[in-house]
């Protein structure tokens, strides 16, 4: 085998690892989504929640308002009444008070209803925020777990690299040029072995794209003195053994 294989072939094992570890690397936040889709949702639940809140005040922050109004209304007609000359004016004012009257109540009737529903939605939504609080929690611990994975898998790829230039300040500058062009294009290995097809004594295959290597490159293999790329997919071919 050549020499700058035999060393290159070291380089791809490193490479092989630091991709593993860098995908690994790149799926662990994926891990996070989930969680994170729950804190939204909780806090567009609790958000909800506030509007119907909101809404509620407002209703009866109006209601108490018209209330006060036909206080005010009442008041009036009462002076009226009181002031009244005759007794038919005096029964229309009388009638007037009692329709605002029976306003009054069935307002004030609507106004309870909505403050007990109020205070239903209140507790609605403290229980809603404790969950929250809850999945928020639980997104934080999990992020920190995910994040001390990351950092992990940083430094191991760290020690990886280090490992990797090591070792090609001892390949050839022009194999090892020749190495990386490859890699940038083509998945998975730059180097590859042929392999024998075991009913053909003699017939040998690239195992990159199993394309049939001549015999002509399979003794220039045999004696390896310079490298050789296979001619269909480019990668850098040796024979084991
Ligand atoms: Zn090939």
């Amino acid at each position: 085998m050549h020499q700058s294989i035999e060393k290159l072939l070291g380089v791809q094992k490193l490479d092989r690892e630091i991709s593993l570890l860098e995908e690994a690397k790149s799926r662990r936040p994926m891990e996070l989504s989930d969680d994170l889709r729950k804190v939204a949702s909780g806090k567009d639940v609790v958000s909800r929640v506030e509007d119907e809140i909101k809404a509620c005040r407002m209703e009866i922050d109006k209601g108490e308002l018209k209330i006060r109004e036909l206080d005010a209304d009442i008041e009036k007609s009462t002076i009226a009444m009181n002031a009244a000359n005759t007794n038919d004016e005096y029964s229309i004012f009388k009638g007037q008070i009692a329709k605002y009257g029976e306003e009054q109540g069935g307002l004030e009737e609507e106004v309870l209803e909505t403050m007990n529903h109020l205070d239903g939605l209140q507790g609605k939504k403290a229980e809603l925020e404790r969950d929250l609080a809850d999945t928020e929690k639980a997104y934080q611990r999990k992020e920190t777990e995910v994040n001390g994975l990351v950092k992990e898998l940083d430094s191991k790829v760290g020690g990886l690299k280090d490992e990797r230039g090591q070792l090609t300040s001892f390949v050839d500058g022009d194999h090892f040029a020749i190495y990386e062009r490859i890699r940038s294009k083509v998945d998975g290995d730059s180097i590859v072995p042929v392999e024998k097809k075991a009913e053909e004594e003699g017939v040998f295959f690239c195992q990159g794209c199993y394309m049939r290597v001549t015999k002509q490159e399979l003794n220039q293999l045999a004696l390896a003195q310079e490298l050789l790329t296979c001619r269909s997919c480019s990668r850098l071919l040796f024979l084991e053994g």
